[in-house]
């Protein structure tokens, strides 16, 4: 019997690794310029915690999460996302984020969501991510969203647009949800079954269904902007104003509500032409009601999450390149049981030194060996066979040219290389 991977999981080959290594790399350089420090939580969280920070009425907890009970009855799920568990571990170590201090942190790994795979939609993703965590002002919205940016003009994606838009508070969010419920009354008949069970308990879930036949009766939906408070209101124009000020390009998409039910007020998504349905490479957005939900003193913060599977997409389709990693530099090909043994030592040896090195250990064919190197993109290789081990001196083939010279002993050739 052949195994595959589940469906909606897959393999990342090792050439894409060096592209996704590259990637997450400049990402995290970009974090650390803003000053923001890794966390790692667990993938497994207690099912609650989602329950209580994502909503029970998300797609992502009614339909989408991997829960499971473990021996000692206890209801876990697989992390569907980063924010709920940062913000649990922000609650569980507060001696270590001292009260009153901005934290700024950073987390990346795998997520999982049993959705319908398609392309740029799997079931076990990655993201990496941020959140902001002490500050309402509006500058920290439009300073991660800037550096949202930031990262992908860094990773040499300039085909970006950020859509924005403000999904309110405590205060304007009734008023919204009243709205919404008035103009959806006229079409829910149209609607599918989840938009309808929706209608009642989160009518501000009905603009995040995906099914395309609803979206066509969303035209001519009334903008929820003009619904906002005071507050809210002033908070989402000044956004928009620095935006505008440090002159990152954005629309205003009045249809946004992001599939989580923790946002308030700023809420965003940056998007890329190149990826079809699924155009979302980095979502995220303010939710200062979250920590205060989830049993901490109410505290204002925001983030946001890049799907890693997808920017990679946009990076391959670019035909964007990683800068050239290391190669091997010596590739030794011992002959019999005493020259392969003399092979893996001048290896370590090499090594210690840095020098990229491997040793050809399928058989006893110089012809094999020097095949496997010159496919490897060896620069240099060293035959051992009796003669050299008798004589204690290496003819080392230069690949590239084919010219060869011999060495007496091996830091000869260390000192060649390193010059
Ligand atoms: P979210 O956590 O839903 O706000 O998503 C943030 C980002 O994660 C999105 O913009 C996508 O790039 C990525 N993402 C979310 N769900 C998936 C998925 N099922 N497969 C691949 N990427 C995803």
């Amino acid at each position: 019997m052949k195994f595959s991977s589940p469906r909606g999981t897959r393999d990342i080959l090792p050439e894409e690794c060096d592209v996704w290594r590259h990637i997450t790399n400049t990402i995290i350089t970009i974090f650390q310029l803003y000053n923001y420090q890794e966390i790692k939580t667990p993938i497994f969280e207690s099912s609650e915690l989602f329950q209580r920070a994502v909503g029970d009425e998300t797609d992502i907890v009614e339909k989408e999460m991997y829960v499971f009970e473990d021996k000692g009855k206890r209801s876990l799920a697989l992390r569907p996302e980063g924010t709920a568990s940062v913000v649990r571990a922000y609650l569980q170590n507060q001696s270590t984020f001292q009260k009153n201090k901005l934290v700024k942190l950073f987390y990346s790994g795998p997520m999982f969501r049993y959705e319908r795979p398609q392309t740029g939609r799997y079931r076990q993703f990655y993201q990496i991510g941020v959140e902001t965590i002490g500050s309402q002002l509006p500058m920290i919205d439009a300073e991660v969203m800037a550096m949202g940016v930031q990262i992908f003009k860094k990773l040499g994606i300039d085909d970006i647009t950020i859509a924005v838009h403000s999904v309110g508070c405590d205060v304007c969010r009734p008023v919204i949800r009243e709205r919404l419920k008035d103009f959806v009354a006229s079409i829910l008949p149209n609607l599918c079954t989840d938009c309808q069970n929706r209608y009642e308990k989160n009518p501000l879930r009905i603009l995040d269904c995906k099914n395309s036949d609803c979206q066509t009766y969303f035209a001519g939906m009334p903008d929820m902007v003009n619904a906002l408070c005071h507050e809210c209101n002033d908070h989402f124009i000044t956004v928009l104003n620095l935006l505008e000020d440090n002159k990152i390009k954005h629309e205003v998409d009045s249809h946004l509500v992001r599939g989580l039910d923790y946002y308030t007020k700023t809420v965003f998504e940056i998007r890329s032409s190149l990826l079809g349905a699924q155009n979302a490479i980095c979502g995220g957005g303010r939710y200062d009601n979250l920590i205060s939900v989830m049993g901490g003193r109410k505290t204002p913060a925001f983030g946001f999450a890049i799907g890693m599977d997808r920017l990679h997409m946009v990076f391959n389709q670019l035909k964007l390149s990683v800068p050239d990693k290391a190669g091997i530099d010596v590739f030794l090909i011992g002959l019999g049981t005493v020259g392969q043994d003399k092979a893996l030592k001048i290896a370590n040896v090499l090594r210690q030194e840095h020098i990229h090195s491997e040793v050809f250990l399928k058989s006893n064919s110089v012809k094999n060996g020097i095949r496997d190197a010159v496919q490897l993109g060896a620069k240099y290789a060293i035959i051992i066979g009796e003669n050299e081990l008798e004589n204690n001196h290496f003819t080392v083939k230069k690949l590239e040219d084919k010219t060869q010279f011999e060495i007496k002993d091996i830091q000869e050739l260390i000192d060649r290389i390193n010059k």
